[in-house]
């Protein structure tokens, strides 16, 4: 098997291949076909690309490939989101009557979907607390029929044990689905360890260049092929163009993802040594609860870490004042390093109890390494901690 790096270049190049050594971007909503039975069958061809864009396009296709090759899954399946990977797949996966176990510390939307959007639907859901190797197994009823796991957690960074929960969904027949998006494929792959599904955020660090919306699904192609049948009534179709940026995006990933993790984990050192620091969330930390069993499924940490500085809110503003480079938003996963306060960034989301239920201190900055120099973003930190101290 090739490396990552070859497989990001090189995984989609049996689709459509042309003169052109850069892909066509297919900007067109629809395809011609040469007669009525190539026709009837380009309209149910699971993920096609010949038939018209909400059913799939030819750059749809060719990131699917890299993603499915770097996930090592049969297929995978493109979105406009991460959140319409999510809503597709649960939409698709049950109905009212069932019930859907999920993690307390989980991306807000993924919350939303569990706490709101599915009980109005008739879908019972339980949130566990994903550190404790038997809170899956308690919250097992004979209607679950989905767990949806998220490690490292969005923005606590807690792991989940990947291998406990996938032996245990299938003694139990339940599917698991795993948002990956953190981690990427590169820094861990779900489903060497027995997890059916995994999702991701491709806004974040697949695209890479925090320039678009995407979302993507990886997995066993007769479960994706019930996936798509909803993501066409869904409609949440990924623009061409859109595609076009993902996969050139997903080319450098091998490049910029390891600078993600050595930014991580210098930032995360730093930071826990400064006396104006109270804790640093970051599994790549030999102080993290869960360090060894990070260890043993991740092969690096990436570049997002959780701060709770000592003088809570007031302090955690103050040092996102302060900091040099990395701006005041919402997104991860770019070149460009971002640190937001989450409990602000949820209420769109979710309820004031709903985020306290989530275990998100109010304090808490995360803080998104992007791929700047290592030494010009530590040192910025560290200054904004040191002029934090002083005020
Ligand atoms: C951003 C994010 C999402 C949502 O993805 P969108 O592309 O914004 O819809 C889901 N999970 C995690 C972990 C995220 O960081």
């Amino acid at each position: 098997m090739s490396g990552t790096s070859t497989v990001a270049i090189h995984a989609d190049r049996g689709i459509r291949t042309d003169r052109s050594v850069a892909p066509p971007i297919y900007q067109t909503a629809a395809f011609s076909a040469a007669d009525a039975e190539a026709f009837a069958q380009a309209a149910v061809d699971p993920r096609g690309q010949d038939f018209y864009l909400r059913f799939g396009n030819p750059n749809h296709a060719q990131v699917a490939a890299v993603v499915a090759e770097l996930e090592r899954t049969e297929a995978a399946m493109v979105t406009a989101s991460g959140m319409a990977a999510l809503t597709t797949a649960v939409l698709a996966l049950v109905s009212a009557g069932d019930h859907v176990i999920g993690q307390q510390s989980t991306y807000g939307g993924t919350a939303s979907v569990l706490l709101n959007l599915l009980p109005r639907l008739g879908v019972s859901t339980t949130l566990v607390d994903q550190t404790d190797p038997t809170a899956f197994e308690k919250a097992l009823t004979p209607q679950t029929r989905l767990i949806l796991l998220e490690t490292p957690s969005n923005p606590l960074l807690q792991v989940t044990d990947l291998r406990a929960v996938a032996e245990l969904a299938r003694a139990h027949d339940v599917l698991t689905v795993a948002d990956n998006t953190f981690a990427t494929p590169l820094n861990q792959r779900p489903t060497d360890f027995g997890i059916d599904l995994v999702w991701h955020s491709a806004t974040k660090y697949l695209n890479g260049h925090t320039d678009i919306s995407a979302g993507v699904l990886a997995g066993p192609a007769e479960l994706l092929d019930r996936i798509w049948d909803t993501g066409v009534l869904t409609g949440a179709v990924l623009g061409p163009f859109d595609a076009w940026l993902l996969l050139r995006g997903l080319r450098t990933l091998p490049l910029r993802l390891p600078r993600h993790n050595a930014n991580g984990q210098a930032l995360a050192e730093a930071l826990q040594a400064h006396p104006t620091v109270a804790k640093v969330h970051y599994p790549g930390l030999p102080s993290h609860p869960q360090h060894e069993l990070a260890s043993s499924q991740m092969s690096g940490f990436g570049g997002v870490l959780g701060i709770e500085l000592t003088g809570g809110f007031e302090a955690a503003d103050a040092f996102l004042g302060r900091l040099r480079y990395p701006r005041r938003s919402a997104s991860l996963g770019g070149v460009e390093s971002l640190a937001v306060h989450p409990a602000s960034m949820w209420r769109g989301m979710l309820s004031e109890d709903q985020i306290a239920g989530s275990g998100v201190p109010l304090g808490l900055i995360r803080l998104a390494a992007g791929t700047e120099d290592t030494a010009d973003l530590v040192a910025d930190a560290l200054a904004a901690a040191d002029a934090v101290a002083h005020t």
